[in-house]
């Protein structure tokens, strides 16, 4: 039987998920794919169909009723999980282009919840479909270890999703459940366009980069079908920069 994924984070073609859908789907993955809400879906529903997804379902990961209608769907369909992907992130805009010294506490605790703590949720729901071991693969970004102008509070949100790598990692190795995140460099996506000065962040990061230019989607597609297949077998609790080598530049 085909090796199955769950993608959560598709908003376009732009999306790192779309990419990273479309390279487990060119291994012959067997795909269920979700969108967020009633306005994602005539967006998000051709790009799932294109690629077969045996399940289309809404999940806005704030909707516990929603994830737990997810999970049933998948136990009936599948029965099994041998991936999943999480490529979410959000921050209300007022808190994201403040300083982080002036971020509110409900702010900081909506992008905290969707951007990480859904992350957990996804797992712990994915826990008892892995029977046979998997990958469960979230997103970060550089700015996670340094500051990077205009990335704000998301700096904190994805330090502690790599954090959270870490602990569910250890958590769940036993069970032979790996946990990575993959750490693309910044890539013209709708999540990215509501960052301050984002194109001015693209192009420093073309100029700067060591490999002079910004990853692809096929890249990031490419890492994470590498994670969830054999190559990736011993990697867990890992951020895997894909960013032409930008990370090493201070
Ligand atoms: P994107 O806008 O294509 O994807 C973000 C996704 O988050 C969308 O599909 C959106 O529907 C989803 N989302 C937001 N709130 C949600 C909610 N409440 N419920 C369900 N889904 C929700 O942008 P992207 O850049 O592909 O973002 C994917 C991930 O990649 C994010 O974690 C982002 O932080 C990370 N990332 C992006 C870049 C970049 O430069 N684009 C770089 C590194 C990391």
């Amino acid at each position: 039987m085909a090796a199955r994924a769950l993608v959560v984070g598709i908003a376009n073609a732009d999306s790192i998920a779309w990419g990273i859908a479309r390279a487990l789907a060119g291994a012959g993955w067997r795909l269920a794919i979700t969108f967020q809400s009633e306005r994602a879906e005539p967006h998000v529903r051709p790009l799932a169909e294109e690629l077969g997804a045996d399940l289309i379902l809404p999940l806005d990961v704030r909707a516990a009723d929603q994830q737990a209608a997810l999970f049933a769907a998948l136990a009936e369909r599948w029965g099994g999980l041998e991936a999943l992907i999480h490529a979410v992130a959000f921050a209300p805009r007022d808190d994201l282009h403040g300083r982080v010294v002036d971020c509110s506490a409900e702010g900081f605790a909506t992008a905290m919840d969707i951007s990480v703590h859904s992350f957990i949720r996804l797992v712990r729901a994915a826990e008892p479909l892995m029977a046979a071991g998997g990958l469960c693969l979230t997103v970060s970004f550089e700015g996670a270890r340094r500051v990077v102008s205009t990335y704000n509070l998301m700096g904190p949100v994805k330090a502690a999703l790599e954090a959270t790598v870490r602990e569910l990692a250890s958590e769940l190795g036993a069970r032979g459940i790996r946990v990575n995140a993959i750490s693309p460099g910044p890539m013209p996506t709708r999540a990215a366009s509501g960052i301050a000065a984002f194109d001015a962040m693209l192009d420093d990061a073309r100029s700067r980069a060591p490999l002079r230019r910004l990853a692809t989607l096929d890249e990031c597609g490419a890492t994470a079908l590498f994670l969830a297949g054999p190559g990736g077998g011993a990697i867990t609790g890992a951020v895997i920069p894909i960013d032409a080598g930008l990370g090493i530049i201070g």
